[in-house]
């Protein structure tokens, strides 16, 4: 019977958590998998298997799952495994016969047996187990064994009444599974910089609303389509998304008409919190994210990332803080996002957007100027001109 082995790392350290974790990545592997022939999903001592039904055509199946399961945070690695009985007493002699038969389709002159025990009650130790099989399959093929530098690993994982058995490990995402850590809302722009934000956060366990800002129709669609497409390809990450566009630029004209051009995109920034932390509140989301990553940009400067955060109430996380331009552009390639990214739009902090803005803004000064506005009104006037998406992936 063939089936995929799903290993977790990280949650095997969060103690009494551990099953709810558990349940917890098995939902969300039922989720990325939904349109896939699998028959069950479920737990076994420290691993996670996704059975196939036998009449499965396992090969395209496999293909498809690969890519699907690289994007499930939680996995460690994955492989696709057979499954043989044994006996709980130590008799390996099925394994051995299935083994026999499974080795014919694999090409090799040297090997090694890996063999991990899932059940410490199992009479024999994963070294017995590994010489015991290493010296079988020696036998039937005339091939060596090579523990440094092998054309094949045979890795063992056995529990208390079948083994499994693959030949190969793919890396998984890594991370925690997705939702375990609440939920945030992004703010998505059309650029390079906040999909990625929004990846690393959900690589932590946090499910994203997002919400982008545009000044339609003081511009074109542009930006609107960018980030329903950024939404979009995020959404194979995390299945089922929302994405809210609220109409802006109507508040950056009032700001516009009160407040020096060198102040602007602070207060553009400080409502976009606002309005934002509305949305999170809909949500019970616990934070804000963005894609600021420090001295990219004027407003990416200490200061200034120090007023707009004045703005929020829920923690405002920035996790692309310390990376440079160069480190978020390939994490944007590796996750599909940069090629929506570059497309040229408008975003609307490029509309009334100063030439010079200040950089030693002095907190008092901003809310000063903002006392001028009713932010109120302004919050409430984004907020009822929103438009909500919802995306699923598959
Ligand atoms: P990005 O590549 O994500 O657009 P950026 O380098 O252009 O980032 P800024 O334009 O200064 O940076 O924006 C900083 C952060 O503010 C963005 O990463 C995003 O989280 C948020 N942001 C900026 N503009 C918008 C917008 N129009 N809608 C939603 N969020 C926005
Ligand atoms: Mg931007």
């Amino acid at each position: 019977m063939w089936c995929v082995i799903a290993h977790y790392h990280e949650l095997a350290l969060k103690g009494r958590n551990r099953s709810f974790l558990v349940r917890k990545l098995i939902n969300n592997l039922k989720l990325a998998t939904s349109d896939l022939d699998i028959i069950g999903i479920d737990s076994l001592p420290g691993r996670i298997r996704l059975r196939f039904t036998d009449e499965t055509s396992v090969e395209p199946l496999w293909q498809r799952l690969q890519r699907r399961l690289s994007g499930v945070f939680g996995v460690a690695n994955f492989s696709l495994a057979f499954s043989s009985p044994i006996s709980p007493k130590g008799d390996l002699s099925q394994l051995k016969e299935a083994l026999g038969y499974a080795i014919r389709s694999q090409q090799f002159h040297s090997f090694r047996v890996t063999t991990k025990r899932g059940d410490k009650r199992y009479p024999k130790t994963s070294m017995d187990v590994s010489r015991e099989i290493g010296g079988h399959i020696k036998e039937l093929t005339g091939c060596q064994v090579d523990l440094t530098n092998p054309d094949l690993t045979i890795y063992l994982e056995l529990l208390f009444e079948s083994a499994y058995v693959s030949f190969a490990k793919m890396a998984g995402a890594g991370g925690l599974p997705l939702g375990m850590s609440g939920k945030t809302v992004c703010l998505l722009s059309g650029g390079i910089d906040s999909p990625v934000a929004a990846y690393r956060m959900m690589k932590r366990g946090c499910r994203q609303i997002f919400v982008h800002f545009h000044s339609h129709p003081f511009v074109s669609r542009a930006s609107q389509e960018k980030a329903e497409e950024l939404a979009m390809l995020l959404t194979q990450y995390q299945w089922r998304s929302v994405l809210y566009c609220v109409p802006f630029g109507e508040i950056q004209r009032q700001i516009v008409l009160c407040v020096p051009p060198p102040f602007r995109i602070i207060l553009y920034r400080r409502f976009m919190i606002r309005i934002a932390e509305q949305i999170a509140r809909r949500y019970r989301a616990w934070a804000l994210v963005t894609g600021d990553s420090l001295g990219q940009v004027a407003s990416q400067v200490p200061d200034n990332l120090t007023v707009i955060e004045d703005a929020a109430h829920l923690p405002l996380l920035r996790p692309l803080i310390a990376m440079d331009k160069i480190e978020i552009t390939a994490q944007a390639q590796s996750i599909g996002t940069y090629e929506t990214s570059i497309i040229p739009d408008q975003d609307c902090c490029t509309l009334f957007m100063p030439a010079h803005p200040a950089i030693r803004p002095k907190i008092q000064t901003i809310r000063k100027l903002e006392e001028k506005l009713d932010a109120d009104i302004l919050v409430r006037q984004g907020l009822g001109g929103v438009y909500k998406q919802e995306f699923r992936f598959p």
